[in-house]
This record gives structure tokens, sequence and C-alpha cells, in this order.
């Protein structure tokens, strides 16, 4: 194993064990729930909005280390991010772990250590689910305040 990977896993491995902004939150705008059966892996979603601009994020859940650090990166690289930034990330990170060309690599920070993912299929889903309750829950309008049209 290289160095590089070494770090990698170093990094997966300490989200896993120790998961940033693993709670639940209080007064969230958005909540969404992802589910992937093939692995058994679940999280809860929580976003409080500021207008357009992700005040806060949180999650919650059960599952493979890939998953939870993957959802543990994620909440940490798009706090006080607007949705639309958030929304270029995560299809930039969907790329990064379907191995397709990522140009811009260097933005992703931390989250390049999925690259690796995209020679593991069966883990990709893992690696996006976080990703994917994302977008449920910034599409999700349930939540949202009410408002006249
Ligand atoms: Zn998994």
């Amino acid at each position: 194993m290289s160095d590089l990977q070494e770090l990698y896993q170093e990094v997966i491995l300490d989200h896993n064990r120790h998961p940033r902004n693993f709670h639940r939150l209080a007064g969230a705008d958005r909540i969404a729930n992802g589910d992937n059966p093939l692995c058994g892996d679940q999280i809860s979603l929580y976003l409080k909005l500021s207008g357009n601009k992700l005040e806060d994020v949180s999650f919650e859940g059960t599952g493979c280390a890939i998953s939870i650090a993957s959802a543990s990166l994620m909440t940490e690289a798009i706090r006080n991010k607007t949705c639309d930034e958030a929304k270029l990330l995560l299809e930039q990170f969907r790329k990064l772990v379907m191995g397709e060309e990522v140009a811009i690599a260097n933005n992703l920070g931390k989250l390049a250590v999925f690259a690796g993912v995209s020679e593991f299929p069966v883990r990709v889903k893992c690696a996006t689910l976080a990703w994917h309750t994302l977008n449920a829950a910034l599409e999700n309008r349930i939540a949202a305040p009410v408002t006249t049209e």
C-alpha cells in the first residue's frame, strides 16, 4: 500500500470512529433519510438554512466505514456553502467516485480520499449515500416554510 493510500485510509477510519457533526439538529429546516440496502447503510441528514446558505448541517446513522466517513466529511465540506455550491460539490463527488474525469479534484479537498472507491463498484453506493440524501434534502420542500402562491 502506498503512503497516499495509507493516508486516505487513515482519514476514512478517523471519520468513521469519530464522525463530525453526528447528532440530531434542533430547528432543522430540512430532514432527509437515506438508505443503502445493499450494504445496510442508513443515514438521516439535517439541514438548517439561512436564506440560500447551509448554516448548519448534521447527520445520524449506522453503516459501514465508507458511508459514515463520507457523510461526516460531507457535512464539513458543505457547511456555510450555498445550496448551489453544495450541488456543484455533489456533482463533482459523484464523478470522483464513478472514476470519471474530475479536472477540479483539488476543489474537493479531503473528499478526494474517496477517489479509490471507483475501483470498488459495490462501494460507490456507500460513498454516495450521504450525497443522494443531501440532494433529497435540498429538493424536499415539505419542511420548508409555507409560502402562498
Ligand atoms: Zn456501506
